[in-house]
């Protein structure tokens, strides 16, 4: 062999043995996002599929989780209504690219989802909870939520929390059995927002009691399991209601605030943060109380 070839050979060696193992630096569309490995998990054997058909769980614990609890623990819960291109101009309708990419940013800057009942856990007695915990809860029980929202939530392994009017129960634009029992077999959690949305405020002892106790007897005959949380409509929260959501037995009920503190003194009234249709990341990551860059190249929204 020619001195030259065999130069060329041994750089070609060299180049290909400098090549990383890495699969190659592409950006992840949301359909091919997967939650990062741990770095303590030992690597997948070669012969299994390194595309999973679905996406591992982002609430499934890892040895980076700690324990929090019991008493306050800090987690956001965002609160979304509709995720839809809006019919009027409502600071309610998230539209879903501005919803898929605040999911992803979640993911970029590694917050993790959790289900409430994993709060709650940790609230009264002590939990793992992943280093950055985060909730993402739905009231209204809107269709649209079931169409938009839990696709690109499927596509992380979020689970989420959707709070139903039990009297509307498959109604025009609202969820039915079906769709509840598909999302709640993907590990999301099925709560009360009533029977009929009404201000708690604004009606009498025994109407509050359809609204806050038989709206939970009314989702757990329909839907065969346990309804554990209520949200309260326009997050108000009375006196009577307070005392009818023991007797209902419930295990938390949330309704609205600016905090990321939760704890026994407001499992009754856990804090949530509205999502409203105008939120760039920059002010998404301000709710979060994200202090990081933004990482994420927001999706305009049309
Ligand atoms: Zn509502």
């Amino acid at each position: 062999m020619h001195k030259r070839n065999l130069v060329l050979l041994f750089l070609l060696v060299f180049i290909v043995g400098c090549t990383p193992k890495a699969t190659p630096i592409v950006m992840p569309t949301p359909s091919q996002t997967q939650r990062p490995e741990p770095s303590t998990e030992t690597p997948e054997p070669s012969l299994t599929p390194t595309k999973l058909k679905t996406a591992t769980p982002a609430s499934t614990p890892t040895q980076a989780w700690v324990r929090r609890g019991p008493g306050i623990v800090h987690c956001t819960i965002l609160l979304y209504h509709h995720v839809a291109i809006s019919p009027i101009e409502s600071q309610y309708y998230i539209h879903p690219e501005n919803f898929a990419s605040q999911m992803k940013a979640l993911d970029d800057w590694g917050y993790t989802p959790i289900p409430l009942s994993l709060l709650v856990k940790a609230i009264k007695e002590g939990a793992e909870l992943p280093q950055k915990p985060i909730i993402i809860s739905f009231d209204d029980g809107r269709l649209d939520i079931y169409e938009n929202a839990f696709p690109i939530m499927e596509e992380y392994g979020y689970p989420g929390v959707f709070y139903i009017i039990s009297g509307g129960l498959g109604d025009q634009g609202l969820v039915g059995v079906d769709e509840l029992q598909e999302m709640a077999a993907a590990g999301w959690e099925i709560g009360s927002h009533s029977h009929s949305h009404a201000d708690l405020s604004k009606i009498r002892k025994e109407a509050s009691y359809r609204e806050v106790v038989s709206s939970r007897d009314v989702l757990e005959e329909a839907l065969g399991f346990p309804i554990t949380s209520f949200a309260y409509p326009f997050g108000t929260i009375t006196e009577t209601a307070g005392k009818q959501i023991h007797i209902a037995d419930y295990e938390s009920a949330a309704g609205l605030g600016h905090t990321d503190s939760q704890g026994p003194g407001n499992l009754f009234y856990l804090q949530r943060r509205p999502i409203s249709w105008d939120y760039d990341l920059k002010r998404f990551a301000i709710v979060l109380g994200w202090e990081g860059p933004l990482s994420t190249v927001e999706t305009p929204v049309p």
